[in-house]
C-alpha cells in the first residue's frame, strides 16, 4: 500500500479548501532581505512600532522552533471587477482576502491552520513573515521588478499567506530570481510617485497604496500624506494597482473574459467618491468596512482619501460635496477637503475657502485653507 506523505496530505487539503497552490520553504534566515532592510532602514523605520519588520529576515523570531514555512497561494483574479471600482480600490481588497473568521477567505485559513494543528504542529502567522521571499524560496514564483511575486500561469494577482511551523516539511530553498524581460521597465515608468525607484526596490513612503491606508492610521506611520504625493494619487482611495496593471506579465490575465463578482456588482453603484466622502457611520459600518476593512479602522481616513481623489479627478461639480465635508466633525476630513477645494479652484472654490477661513477654528485646517488660497 502506498503511503501518502504529510506534505502531500497538506497540499491536497489546501487545494480542497480552494487555495490555488501551496509551497514549502525552509525556515532559515533570509540573509539577502536582512541586508536590504538595513540598507533601506529609512523607508521602513515606521514598522518598528507595528510589524517588527526588522525581524522579518528571521522566521524564528516569530516561532523559535520553526523548521518550515508553509505558503498558501490564492489567485484573486478569477472573477472580474466592476469597472467603477478599478482605479479606486486595489484588486486584492476587492477580492476580500481578509483573515476575519466571518469572511470566506479567513475561514479557509482557519480550517487550514486547524488541520495542521490536528497533525500536531505549532503554527505562527505574523505580518512580519516575509511572504514574497518565502514564496520565491518555495519555488512558487519569481520576482518582478515591481517587487511583486509572479506565479507561472497566473501573474502577480495572487494573495500569499505564510505560516511558520515546527515540522520538517522538506521545504525548498530556491534563490531569488526574476523572469522579467531584460529590457522591460514598464512598472517603474508607470509608477506615478517614483516609489519604484530602481528595479526590485520600492520606497513605501512614496507608495500610493501605503499612503491610502498607513498614513495617520497605523502607529509609527507618517501622520500625513504629503501634498506632492496627494497630487499623484489620482482616484485611488484604497491600494494601487498601477505597477501591476502596466506589466506585460499580467496582460493575459487582465484581458481574460471572466465572470463578474456578483457581490461587487451589487454594491458598486453605492461606492461613489461623493458617497465615501460624506458617508455616515451606518454606511461605513454596513458597506465600506466589510469591503475595505483590511487596514483602515476609522471612517475619517477613507473620507480623507475620497477628498483627495475628488480633488484630483473632478471639476467644479465636486465642490458641492466638498462644501458638505468642509463641515465634517473631523478636522482631518475638513483639512483634506480644503486641499481638494484648492486643487479644483475656480471662483466657487475660492469662495468656499474664504468662508472656511471665517468659520474654522482648528489651526491645522486653517493652515491648509490658507495654503490652498495662496495657491489659487
Ligand atoms: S502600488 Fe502604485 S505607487 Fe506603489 S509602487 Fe506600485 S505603482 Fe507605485
Ligand atoms: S513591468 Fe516589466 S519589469 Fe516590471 S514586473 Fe512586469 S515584466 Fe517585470
Amino acid at each position: 500500500m502506498m503511503l501518502v506523505s504529510l506534505t502531500e496530505e497538506i497540499r491536497e487539503y489546501a487545494l480542497d479548501l480552494g487555495f490555488d497552490g501551496i509551497g514549502f520553504a525552509t525556515a532559515d534566515p533570509f540573509t539577502g532581505l536582512s541586508q536590504a532592510l538595513q540598507e533601506r532602514k529609512e523607508g521602513y523605520s515606521w514598522t518598528d512600532k507595528t510589524l517588527q519588520l526588522s525581524q522579518a529576515a528571521e522566521p524564528r523570531s516569530v516561532l523559535p522552533e520553526a523548521r518550515s514555512l508553509v505558503i498558501l497561494l490564492y489567485d484573486y483574479h478569477k472573477l472580474s471587477f466592476p469597472p467603477t471600482f478599478l482605479g479606486q480600490v486595489g484588486k486584492a481588497y476587492l477580492a476580500r482576502l481578509y483573515f476575519s473568521q466571518t469572511r470566506i477567505f479567513g475561514s479557509r485559513v482557519r480550517l487550514f491552520k486547524k488541520f495542521l494543528e490536528q497533525k500536531g504542529m505549532t503554527i505562527k502567522m505574523r505580518p512580519s513573515l516575509p511572504e514574497r521571499q518565502a514564496t520565491v524560496r518555495a519555488g512558487l514564483g519569481t520576482f518582478g521588478r515591481n517587487t511583486f511575486v509572479y506565479v507561472p500561469g497566473r501573474g502577480s494577482f495572487v494573495g500569499l499567506t505564510t505560516m511558520a511551523v515546527d515540522a520538517d516539511l522538506d521545504g525548498a530553498s530556491n534563490e531569488p530570481k526574476t523572469r522579467c524581460p531584460e529590457d522591460c521597465n514598464r512598472c517603474i515608468e508607470a509608477c506615478p510617485t517614483g516609489a519604484l525607484y530602481e528595479p526590485f526596490k520600492m520606497n513605501p513612503l512614496r507608495c500610493i497604496a501605503f499612503q491610502t491606508y498607513c498614513a495617520g492610521n497605523i502607529p509609527g506611520c507618517p501622520p500625513d500624506i504629503p501634498p506632492e504625493i496627494r497630487e499623484k494619487m489620482g482616484t485611488w482611495v484604497y491600494g494601487c494597482d498601477i505597477c501591476q496593471d502596466a506589466c506585460p506579465r499580467n496582460q493575459k490575465r487582465l484581458n481574460q473574459k471572466l465572470p463578474l463578482d456578483a457581490y461587487l456588482v451589487e454594491i458598486a453603484p453605492q461606492f461613489t467618491l461623493e458617497r465615501l466622502l460624506n458617508m455616515d457611520d451606518q454606511f461605513y459600518l454596513a458597506k465600506a468596512q466589510p469591503l475595505l476593512y483590511g487596514y483602515i479602522w476609522e471612517k475619517k481616513f477613507l473620507q480623507r482619501n475620497a477628498a483627495i481623489a475628488l480633488g484630483n479627478s473632478s471639476g467644479e461639480e465636486a465642490l458641492q460635496h466638498l462644501a458638505i465635508s468642509l463641515q465634517d466633525k473631523e478636522a482631518l476630513v475638513r483639512r483634506y477637503s480644503a486641499w481638494a477645494v484648492g486643487r479644483i479652484g475656480g471662483k466657487r472654490g475660492r469662495a468656499l475657502l474664504e468662508r472656511q477661513l471665517r468659520l474654522e477654528h482648528d489651526p491645522e485646517v486653517l493652515s491648509e485653507v490658507r495654503t490652498a488660497l495662496e495657491k489659487l
